[in-house]
């Protein structure tokens, strides 16, 4: 009698094929160690941080600033707030600057200096959520720490064809991560999957012909890999219109002033302004309110347009030479910045593009 053919098993992704390919083509960060090290909590934590949100080319040059800044997390922490806010200016998401300052004061008064080295002590320390804590103890630590960012999501969404979309895909995408993790060099099998999801799993096109789980790859076999993860319909992200006033002296100093410390960009310096208000429909006019000061103003052609996380930003810009006079009426609140420092002041995003319209205004 024919004996029935036996199935091929079917190959498994392993870890071990993901080491051995971020042994040879890791990205070189200035934040890493060599594959096989630890790597220093407090470069560990500050780059992680940094890269919530952000792009590992617009962190590089920031992250060597702190460094030099401040090169331990006890220097961090006495520095004054302020100054730790200016030299985050341009990287986003200002809450992150504020809880970097205070979660190196707690590590410096509480835990002398030293961080935490589990993910339960990390994940207790102000602005580190799991996902960085858990990054942090692979990492710095080499615990036996899942770490799952938007990379690996996409990258165990298409080794395991997860057709499932986000976010409810989550819990599953979680669990297939665990399930590959090494109980050793848990730190390098992290970053090896971020770094294949940036440079070989990309979102388009992704170079299958290069990547170590080619044969692997459920989403590959399938041919559908590029269409995952699926997501679910997004709904439209809210528009909110304002005014910013750009007021000058005559000995050119610009009129900034600080924003509240608590809320979007608090502590962050800024063109004083309306509220931003949602306005629905495609009414033209920014929402006003009443100027700061009763003078000639006049409205700049064009309008400066942000997109926060969750709502987009419409500036009209009002300008304004001011007399001495009505300079004095702004009270002292008004931080008197020479138009020529304005790249130096600390501005957010949103409002060095108020800066730059106006400037190109003048030119
Ligand atoms: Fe991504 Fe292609 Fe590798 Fe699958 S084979 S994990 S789709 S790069």
């Amino acid at each position: 009698m024919a004996r029935k053919p036996v199935p091929k098993p079917v190959a498994k992704p392993d870890s071990d094929d993901l080491l051995a390919w971020y042994d040879r083509h890791r990205r070189r960060l200035p934040w890493r160690a060599l594959p096989g090290k630890t790597s220093d909590p407090y470069a560990v934590w500050l780059s992680e941080i940094m890269l919530q949100q952000t792009t590992v080319a617009a962190v590089k040059s920031y992250y060597e600033n702190f460094l030099a800044l401040w090169p331990t997390v006890a220097d961090l922490a006495a520095a004054p707030v302020a100054e730790v806010m200016t030299a985050w200016a341009g990287l986003g998401y200002y809450a992150r600057a504020r809880n970097l300052h205070k979660c190196a004061s707690v590590v410096a008064a509480d835990h002398g200096g030293v961080f935490p080295d589990t993910e339960e002590g990390l994940n207790a320390l102000p602005g580190i959520g799991p996902y960085t804590a858990a990054a942090i103890a692979a990492i710095a630590f080499d615990r036996h720490a899942v770490v799952v960012d938007g990379n690996v999501e996409r990258v165990m969404a298409r080794l395991f064809a997860v057709t499932e979309p986000l976010p409810q895909s989550k819990a599953r995408l979680r669990e297939l991560a665990a399930r590959l993790t090494p109980d050793e060099r848990a730190g390098d099998y992290a970053q090896g999957v971020m770094d294949l999801g940036a440079t070989v799993c990309t979102p388009k096109s992704p170079a299958c012909v290069i990547c170590p789980w080619n044969d692997r790859c459920e989403g590959r076999k399938l041919g559908i890999a590029e269409t995952l993860p699926r997501k679910a319909a997004k709904v439209e992200t809210p528009l909110r219109r304002g005014v910013a006033y750009w007021m000058m002296r005559a000995d050119g100093c610009v009129a900034l002033q600080r924003r509240p410390p608590k809320g979007l960009l608090g502590g962050m310096t800024e063109v004083p302004g309306s509220d931003w208000i949602e306005q629905k429909g495609r009414a033209k006019a920014a929402v006003g309110e009443t100027p700061p000061v009763a003078t000639k103003w006049r409205v700049l052609p064009g309008v400066v347009e942000h997109v926060f996380t969750h709502f987009r930003l419409q500036l009209i810009v009002h300008t304004a030479d001011l007399t001495a006079a009505q300079a004095k009426k702004l009270g002292p609140g008004i931080i008197w910045t020479p138009l020529e420092k304005i790249g130096a002041a600390g501005l957010p995003s949103v409002m060095a593009k108020v800066a730059k319209h106006v400037i190109k205004g003048m030119g």
